[in-house]
């Protein structure tokens, strides 16, 4: 629903703050439940990640994966349909009137005659809602790869949302009307032709050079890239234990996430200090690459905090204990203003705040930047151990946060992690 509405006020020229606010505005007025009679197995992985008890679904599943926030037995399509439309219904806005976007939607498995069974139960007890649904959808629109199940989403229309979810729309997956002949064309012929010369300016643009460096902050871009293929290493034999830890409550990519992170980190920011470049412009490179090929929220984070400790860094000047303490500080502060998480609602901050804390004592008791970062690391890894007893209160996990009890946040742990591999592959700079 979000994604209709803002690409029919994009379509309509809407500049990006009020697409923003069309967004908003149709998350808040969107309500969703679904359920899920066998989990999806991730690309790569050996086995689902969740399992149902014959005869049992899970209740309110997460699109991206996560099991049911409860599980209930697996009912007929009268009985579903009731259940959804009245969990839906009972949170409705306070001043919704009747009219709504309706979406009853396919997971994966679950095939169009069923949904329309389903459909067939739904629509009725919608309409005894004083429920008129507007342009309604049944059939597969958003998946959760190969997992069965549904889920049933209304949006709320007011004037500005009835005009947007109407619009006519023709996207790869998603047609609605006749959007007109020139977007058609758009959308098929406008395919840029490359010509040989083209292809040459775009390889020289593909190169984008970097600002000039001194010699020490050359060898610490070095030293930075071997801790970046050390922080690669760790995390490919971590892969699995942090995907299963993240497969408690969250979605089970974080292994996955974090080793293409700081695989494509390892990538640019090596390419681009074998050139030359200097420190910063090195971990500039690889927060870029970290973001952009990176996975979920972490990915967006790891990146922000890179970005951070480039904008500490220079290309000229050597790097020094003070320098790292600020890096450290910056990176924690950039993840706590871009995420919103605060101290104790389990995320990777809880392990980034007594890290940065540990740093900074150690410095500034003069003891060497080495024996400070890896004393520091140590002091991560049993932060992150202990948010095995706190519920997450941000993020993918929130919604199952009890499951999460007993088990450590796999953001802090990989944090930890990241660090203790530093602390292993840094050598006097
Ligand atoms: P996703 O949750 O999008 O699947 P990952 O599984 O890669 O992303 O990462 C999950 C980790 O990200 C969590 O364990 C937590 O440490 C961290 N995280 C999630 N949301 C936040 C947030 N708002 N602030 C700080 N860290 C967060
Ligand atoms: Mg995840």
């Amino acid at each position: 629903m979000v994604f209709k509405a803002t690409g029919a006020a994009a379509e309509r020229g809407a500049g990006l703050d009020e697409v923003e606010r069309i967004a908003r505005s149709t998350n808040a007025r969107t309500r969703s439940l679904g359920v899920a009679f066998g989990g999806c197995t991730l690309p790569g992985a050996s086995s689902p990640l969740f399992a149902l008890a014959p005869g049992t679904m899970g209740i309110g599943l997460g699109l991206h994966g996560e099991p049911g926030v409860a599980e209930g037995p697996l009912m007929p399509a009268d009985e579903l349909a009731t259940l959804l439309v009245e969990r839906v219904l009972a949170e409705a806005p306070r001043d919704a009137d009747g009219r709504a976007a309706v979406l009853l939607n396919g997971l994966g498995a679950t095939k169009y005659e069923e949904l329309f069974v389903l459909w067939h139960a739904v629509l009725p007890r919608l309409r005894a809602a004083g429920i008129d649904p507007v342009l309604p959808l049944v059939g597969e629109y958003a998946t959760s790869l190969e997992m069965a199940g549904c889920s049933l989403s209304v949006t709320w229309l007011d004037d500005e949302l009835d005009r947007l979810w109407r619009a006519p729309a023709d996207a790869p997956a998603f047609r609605r009307g006749n959007p007109g002949a020139a977007a058609r064309r758009d959308l098929m012929l406008d395919v840029p032709e490359m010509d040989p010369a083209r292809e040459a300016t775009n390889a020289t643009e593909a190169d984008p050079g970097h600002p000039e460096a001194s010699p020490a902050s050359r060898a610490a871009a070095d030293v930075i890239v071997r801790c970046l293929a050390e922080v690669h290493a760790t995390l490919v034999t971590a892969e699995d234990r942090l995907g299963a830890l993240d497969a408690w409550a969250g979605d089970g990519d974080h292994g996955r996430g974090m080793v293409r992170g700081a695989a494509a980190a390892l990538d640019a920011g090596g390419t681009i200090a074998a050139a030359g470049a200097g420190a910063s412009t090195t971990v500039l490179t690889a927060a870029e690459a970290w973001a952009d090929r990176g996975g979920g929220t972490s990915g967006a984070l790891w990146g922000e905090a890179l970005r951070a400790l480039a904008g500490v860094l220079d290309d000229q000047t050597a790097v020094e204990p003070v320098t790292v303490v600020a890096g450290a500080r910056a990176m924690r502060d950039a993840v706590a203003k871009a995420g919103g998480a605060e101290p104790g609602d389990k995320t990777m901050l809880d392990a980034m705040t007594p890290f940065a804390h540990a740093l900074t004592d150690a410095v500034a008791q003069g003891i060497g930047l080495i024996d400070a970062f890896r004393s520091a690391a140590i002091e991560a890894a049993r932060a992150a151990e202990s948010t095995a007893g706190l519920t997450p209160r941000i993020g993918r996990a929130r919604p199952l946060a009890e499951r999460s009890i007993g088990h450590p946040d796999p953001g802090a742990v990989s944090f930890a992690l990241c660090v203790e591999a530093v602390g292993r592959a840094l050598v006097e700079m």
